[in-house]
């Protein structure tokens, strides 16, 4: 992962065109949680025109609560693949055990190791094995040499494709979910090649703040940006309260195309 190793930036493809690292953003948005067909493929439709080029939705949930909704499984996989294809977007969604890699693989673009899962050095072995890119959260409490550990793990097993996601750590201030760490981007880009992207969502809980977070996140030198979007977030089944409404992703999105083009 090192510069030292590869000195120019790391420019991978994702999947119908879409490429992140060198001046592209990988702009990754949709619902926290797979909820059903209809539900999904409006809220991929909204971000696409938005432009948003990479779809999430998590099939597989690592919710702190055991009697929280889990997730649907490889139903939802395949409703994310389904919708994926339909709307000609490539589609990210976590796995959380390395005995799931193999029926992930069979549905989607993107793997995405979530930050509770960062240092489980197992499921990291195993998404190198796979062609997919990786995209790897940062733990909550992990530092950048940890993060970039980590992701020394899934390239050591042969998977030269990761992204680095700066998603928030804890903090002692509630008033946000988690404190995003805007000085992890620069300084991740020192020491490696790999491209990082920050996701305001989980960093911050808080719809109103997601958008400053967002361009602040592009002018420390993102190469993209992950936000939960939702067409009723009332209704969603997991992080509801910290989803955009489709409108406002759009504008984010157009503010940070503008941002970017000053950098
Ligand atoms: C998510 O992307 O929905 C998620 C659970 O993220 P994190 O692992 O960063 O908490
Ligand atoms: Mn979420």
């Amino acid at each position: 992962a090192s510069r030292e190793f590869k000195a120019e930036d790391s420019v991978f493809d994702l999947g119908r065109g879409v490429k992140v690292g060198g001046g592209n953003l990988m702009l990754i948005a949709g619902p926290c949680a797979i909820e059903g067909e209809e539900i999904l493929l409006e809220i991929g439709k909204a971000v696409r025109a938005a432009g948003a080029n990479v779809l999430r939705g998590g099939a597989f949930k690592p919710r702190t609560s055991p009697y929280s909704f889990q997730g649907m499984g490889e139903e939802g996989l395949k409703i994310l693949r389904r919708v994926g294809d339909e709307l000609k977007m490539p589609v990210v969604t976590e796995v959380m055990d390395p005995r799931q890699v193999e029926l992930v693989a069979k549905y989607t673009d993107i793997f995405q190791i979530g930050a509770r899962n960062m240092q489980n050095f197992n499921l990291l072995a195993e998404v190198g094995k796979v062609k997919q890119p990786v995209l790897l959260k940062r733990g909550m409490s992990a530092s950048v040499e940890d993060l970039l550990m980590s992701a020394e793990y899934i390239l050591a097993s042969g998977n030269p494709r990761v992204i680095l996601c700066e998603r928030g750590i804890r903090s002692f201030d509630k008033s946000t979910r988690n404190l995003l760490d805007l000085a992890i981007i620069p300084n991740a880009k020192g020491l490696t090649h790999l491209p990082i992207i920050a996701d305001p969502s989980h960093a911050t809980g808080r719809p109103d703040l997601i958008p400053a977070m967002s361009y602040a996140s592009i002018a420390a030198g993102a190469d993209g940006v992950h936000i939960e979007v939702h067409s009723c977030p009332e209704k969603a089944m997991s992080d509801g309260p910290q989803a955009l409404l489709p409108p406002q992703y759009a504008e984010v999105v157009k503010k940070m195309h503008q941002l970017a083009e000053v950098m």
